[in-house]
């Protein structure tokens, strides 16, 4: 249930409005905006059924939601979700730029392209140190060795770090050295481990799933929010089609499905979408140019020896003509680039 406020709603009609929510065992979320305000009441709407919120002092609307998903949902929450990692403000104008190497390989490796990567305008370190592989036998990543080179290499640039968590035992482990969890293709209707990244106090991003229809991923990301985390970042990698020449298909129709569906910001993995490194810059310009707030993109100084995702890395020196062409794009749809010297 959403209750819309009147303009001249006082502070007491508001306080009235919760306390009554609170009495009969539903969640008030207040979300206030420059035109309204709205209370959005999450539970068993039914149980208000007797009570007549309509005419309590400073009520305009009720709307009954029929959506099965209330927190995510842009109805709640009309304005966009903005979230603040430091570096950046993820949803804002600025775009988040994730780069870095599919897997943290060594101290040297992970710190070369992080210097790399900052240099020609990321604002986030990416390197996988649980890696979601799928055959048993592939590297499965460094683990909490990978977790330390990831710190060392945030402290060299003062880059933030995104990094996959693959298991509800590490989320607290993971999350003592991650600005942001992710989630992985795999693991998007994972609900003991979406469970527990609700529970998290850091920024999760939660990519969709390999045949995850949008409805199905924005429940997941209620899943999260459910669970008291409302700073979630959707993540398309593309999905599985009939198609073979690339490793997924990147649906790119997502974004203006989800920024109406949802309030949360939404960016684009083109490597894993691509799977070829010669296809990644057409679509990371594709996702800018279609509203994305960001990108998240492996790039690796030796993609021939990547330990994992080498075929579709590319090399900081492609990653930073990408950047240039990504810096005229962002300005048509109003987004900016942190500032950064190319030459
Ligand atoms: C990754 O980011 O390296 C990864 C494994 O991604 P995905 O879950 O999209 O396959
Ligand atoms: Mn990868």
């Amino acid at each position: 249930m959403i209750i819309v406020l009147k303009k001249d709603a006082t502070q007491k009609d508001i306080d009235h409005i919760i306390a009554k929510v609170k009495e009969i065992g539903l969640e008030p979320h207040i979300s206030v905006g420059v035109e309204k305000t709205i209370i959005g009441v999450v539970g068993d709407d039914d149980k208000m059924i007797n009570v007549p919120v309509e005419s309590f002092n400073g009520v305009e609307q009720v709307i009954r939601v029929t959506k099965p998903y209330k927190l995510a949902s842009r109805d709640f929450h009309p304005h966009n979700t903005v979230i603040d990692i430091g570096t950046v403000k993820i949803g804002s104008e600025e775009l988040a730029i994730m780069a870095g190497p599919c897997s943290v390989e060594t101290k040297n490796q992970i710190t070369y392209i992080a210097k790399e990567v900052k240099k020609y305008g990321a604002n986030i370190l990416r390197g996988g140190a649980f890696k979601p592989r799928t055959s048993p036998y592939s590297f499965q990543g460094l683990g909490k060795e990978g977790l330390e080179l990831l710190k060392y290499a945030k402290e060299q640039t003062g880059l933030p770090i995104i990094t996959e968590v693959l298991d509800p035992r590490d989320v607290e482990l993971v999350e003592s050295y991650a600005d942001i969890l992710q989630i992985g293709t795999r693991n998007a209707q994972n609900f003991p481990l979406l469970k527990e990244v609700g529970k998290a106090r850091k920024p999760v991003l939660l990519k969709r799933g390999l045949a995850m229809k949008a409805d199905e991923w924005v429940m997941s990301a209620e899943y999260i929010m459910s669970g008291g985390n409302y700073n979630v970042i959707l993540c398309e990698r593309g999905i599985r089609t009939f198609e073979t020449a690339t490793r997924n298909t990147l649906d790119l129709n997502i974004i203006p499905v989800m920024k109406e569906k949802t309030h949360l910001p939404i960016v684009i993995d083109p490597s894993h979408a691509t799977g070829y490194s010669r296809y990644v810059p057409s679509m990371a310009l594709a996702a800018i140019a279609a509203g994305a707030d960001g990108l998240i993109i492996e790039v690796h100084n030796d993609p021939e020896n990547a330990w994992s995702d080498g075929e579709q890395s590319i090399t900081p020196e492609q990653f930073r003509d990408l950047m240039i062409k990504i810096k005229e794009v962002a300005k048509i749809v109003g987004k900016k680039l942190p500032e950064f010297s190319a030459v």
